[in-house]
């Protein structure tokens, strides 16, 4: 009888189980966003219709939109360390407070940096207009 490799046999267990813990690993991240994906459909549903779109410009892309908070209040929820499934969890825990809606990046940061009105809906609000003017004045040599 040959004698058995110890060697061999010790490396292919040890490989085996290393890819047992890889594959369980690898189904337990897809289990957890494929759950992440389903809270953030159900919520981005309530928030934006179904499918959901951005509040402002009708932009549909799931991957461009994001919560925004009516009132400007976000840093109050990052605060309470409610960003991204934590975030989704809370609203619906909390039964979907009103002060949120979707809206896609653009729009948001549209809006965070024209005093919380996205340039698309009122245009550029005035106060960033004569800025936005000047500057266009010094480039243009006006
Ligand atoms: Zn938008
Ligand atoms: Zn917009």
């Amino acid at each position: 009888m040959a004698k058995i490799d110890e060697k061999f046999w010790y490396r292919k267990i040890g490989r085996d189980i290393y890819h047992q813990t890889e594959t369980s690993k690898r189904l337990h991240r897809e289990q957890n966003k494929r759950q992440y994906d389903k809270v953030k459909l159900d919520v981005f549903i309530h928030y934006g219709g179904n499918p959901p779109k951005c509040a402002c410009c009708g932009e549909s892309g799931l991957r461009f939109l994001t919560i925004d908070h009516i009132n400007n209040d976000g840093g109050k929820h990052r605060k309470l360390g409610l960003t991204g499934a934590r975030l989704y969890r809370w609203l619906i825990k909390n039964n979907f407070p009103k002060e949120f809606q979707i809206l896609c990046y653009n729009c948001n940061c549209g809006r965070a940096r024209n005093g919380g009105i996205c340039p698309h809906k009122k245009g550029l609000n005035n106060s960033t207009n004569i800025v936005l003017q000047e500057a266009a004045k010094e480039l243009l040599n006006i």
